[in-house]
């Protein structure tokens, strides 16, 4: 009889245990069966687990290239329209794909722009560059912001090398949490956020339920995960809660300074995508 040489046996049984375990799956998921009614009821009290009756996931066709927006996205800028938006004065400056913050002297003031249709919990993608080359420093070079439903900001600064106070640097919830790190690319080159935004939930009397939360991802980097924000937003003081509706337009703002921006869209967010830890109201 060959002997199996040394090594060789141990391996010869693991590949047996392969095999047998994939046997074993294919008993299992027999074809043509797409589930199990004789599993146990999931929280919920809706499902099985692996019910073959739970709805397949809605198909949705993502972009063909990274951070273009999916089929069921709606485009807030595509480079060549600024219908979806208002400004407080007067249009942004579009030109060459991008839009841009018109200076001061042109717009007659403070020009924030503000999204026609309103959203509550949102998926949001923007792009922004900083202008270049930068001048200024600290809070005045390249500032702006999303401040969603009008009154939650992330805030938008030029980030490199540009020294600043922690919780107003670019990717801070503005006035309370500086980003976990700095990623910024340098003036001048796009920069991309992608955040997920989830609206308070106010009580019927007025009262805070659950907070705000958002993640953002400032070039691919996460700067923030599922931070609680702590209210409308406010420059040298703590924000706080007061009720409001469920949607809100999303805001981008003027701080008087030439930020550009393109490819911004949103997916508006299903009730499931929240957490499920309030009842009723809270919901
Ligand atoms: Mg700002």
């Amino acid at each position: 009889m060959k002997r199996i040489p040394k090594g060789m046996a141990g391996k010869g049984a693991a590949l047996a245990a392969t095999l047998l375990a994939g046997t074993l799956a294919q008993a299992q998921d027999k074809p043509g069966k797409l589930g199990f009614k004789d599993t146990p009821i999931l929280p919920g009290g809706q499902w099985h687990v692996h019910d073959p009756d739970r709805p397949a996931p809605t198909v949705v066709t993502p972009a063909a290239s990274p951070g273009g927006a999916p089929s069921d996205a709606i485009i807030l800028f595509d480079g060549k329209s600024l219908d979806a938006w208002r400004g407080e004065r007067g249009p942004w400056t579009l030109d060459k794909g991008a839009m841009t913050i018109p200076p001061r002297a042109k717009s007659g003031g403070e020009n924030n722009l503000i999204s026609k249709q309103e959203f509550g919990d949102v998926q949001l993608h923007l792009e922004f560059r900083s202008p270049n080359p930068p001048t200024k420093s600290s809070q005045d070079r390249g500032n702006s912001g999303i401040w969603f439903m009008q009154r939650y900001e992330v805030q938008i600064l030029d980030g490199y090398q540009n020294a600043t106070y922690a919780d107003g640097a670019v990717g801070a919830v503005y006035a309370w949490k500086p980003p976990l790190v700095n990623p910024s690319r340098k003036p001048g080159e796009w920069q991309s956020y992608d955040i997920v935004f989830e609206r308070p939930r106010f009580a019927s009397n007025g009262s805070l339920m659950r907070p705000a939360y958002v993640t953002v991802l400032l070039n691919g980097v996460l700067v923030q995960n599922h931070q609680a924000m702590l209210g409308t937003t406010k420059w040298r003081s703590i924000g706080q809660y007061q009720a409001h509706g469920d949607t809100a337009p999303i805001q981008l703002q003027d701080h008087d300074s030439p930020v550009s921006f393109r490819n911004i869209w949103v997916r508006p967010l299903p009730q499931e995508a929240i957490a499920q830890d309030l009842k009723g109201d809270g919901r």
